[in-house]
Parts: C-alpha cells; structure tokens; sequence
C-alpha cells in the first residue's frame, strides 16, 4: 500500500469568515458519501458517557483537548459528586479540579465548569438553555459543544465540527475551510437539514477509527472510491 502522492499532506485553505466554496460540490458524490456512511455506521452515537443535558454539558467541556475515552474514566466519580447546576456552582475548585485532573487544562476546565454552572443556577434556574446563543454565552461553552447538546439531547439540527469533522471534510472536499464555524456552513449546505446532527456524527466517527490523521484505513474505507485526496493510500 503507498501513498498516491510522493508528499503526504492536507489541502488547506484558510478562511476566516463563513465564505462559500470555490470549487463546486457534486451533490451526487455527496449523497453516496453519506448513504456509504449511513451503511458503515447505522447508529452513530455521541461516546461521551451522561444521562442528563448537565452531565452532557460538563462531558463536553472536559473533552476539549482531551479523548472521550478518557473523559469517561473520569465522569462516574465526577457525577457522582455533583448533580445539580447549582451542586457544581458551589463547588470547591480545589475538590473539582482533582477530580477531573486526568483530562488536562483542568484549572481552566474547573473555572469554566464553576462559572458555566453559576450562570445556569441563576439565569436559567437550572435548566441547560436549549438554543445557540444562550449556549455560546456560558463561559466555556463554543459552537462544538453548544452542538453537542442541540443535537444530542434537544434533538435540534446541529453539526458538531471537532478535529476529526475538520479532518475528515477537508479530504473528502466537503469545505475548503480549517475554520470550524467556516466548515460548519459548509456542511450545512451539502446536507439537508434532517441529516446535520446524524451525518456530522457519522463523519467524526469515520474520522475517528478509519480516516485517522496520521495513517488513515484507506483499506477499510467504504467511500475509499469517492475520495479524491491526494494523499489517500493507493490500495493494490
Ligand atoms: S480513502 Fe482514506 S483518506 Fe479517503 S476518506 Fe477513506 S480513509 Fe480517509
């Protein structure tokens, strides 16, 4: 197996605002894209471990920088400890920081997590907000966990763009963009609304276990025939 360029590498073209793409999209190509995801992966679920949208919110806040797996090591003992919006308001930063140690920046984490949760006891009596712009404005709360939770738990349209999304559009050609907020429009119109929250999830689990960032699985890939990366393996 080689590569089918002598210099593996990404394309990329840096935008900063939500400027539409250069090169045209074929929309047949996109839709086999996402019916062979859709057949690879029937249910894509959210692997962060949560019951609730508090727990959901908290895991997503942890998992910055950081592997779901890992979070899910740390959540039990975590939710364990706290319950409510309020529970982790008046957490002692000391308490909650060695608890969520193991996933790094976990001072930051715990303030934004303490700040985030004040905000949600008193603004919104407790109740996680349950659109963009109330979301956005809890202290560490961006546009990929806002989605997580519209998406996940609300059940709105919400298309989550982590580092895998980011990844794994910009090879398949679905955005020109390494802006998230960029790549999140354009994903939005290659996609009908009723597909955002499901083909986006599918896309960050394709990019997790098969279209990985250093060696890719081009030989387990299902859409290997639809993808025009220069730097895909050539499978002999
Ligand atoms: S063929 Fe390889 S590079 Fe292209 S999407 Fe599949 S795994 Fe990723």
């Amino acid at each position: 197996m080689k590569r089918s360029h002598t210099v593996s590498r990404e394309i990329r073209r840096t935008r900063t605002s939500a400027s539409t793409r250069k090169r045209p999209i074929a929309k047949s190509r996109v839709r086999k894209i996402f019916e062979q995801l859709g057949n690879a992966i029937p249910d894509p679920e959210v692997e962060l471990t949560s019951s609730n949208p508090l727990e959901l919110l908290i895991a997503t806040i942890l998992s910055a920088q950081c592997t779901d797996e890992r979070v899910n090591t740390v959540t039990p003992a975590l939710f364990a400890r706290y319950h409510t919006a309020l529970e982790y308001a008046e957490a002692e930063p000391r308490e909650l920081e060695a608890l969520i140690r193991s996933t790094g920046f976990y001072k930051s984490k715990a303030k934004n997590i303490i700040a985030c949760a004040s905000l949600i006891a008193t603004r919104f009596h407790g109740r996680i907000p349950d659109n963009m712009e109330d979301l956005t404005g809890l202290p560490g709360v961006g546009r990929k966990t806002a989605n997580v939770v519209l998406g996940s738990y609300f059940g709105q349209p919400a298309i989550v763009v982590d580092t895998h999304v980011k990844r794994v559009a910009n090879r398949l050609q679905l955005t020109e963009s390494d802006d998230p907020t960029t790549i999140e429009y354009d994903l939005q119109n290659v996609l009908p609304k009723a597909q955002w929250t499901i083909g986006a999830q599918r896309l960050l689990l394709h990019g997790r276990y098969v279209c990985q960032a250093r060696v890719p699985k081009c030989e387990h890939c299902v859409i290997y025939t639809m993808c025009a990366w220069d730097g895909k393996f050539v499978i002999a």
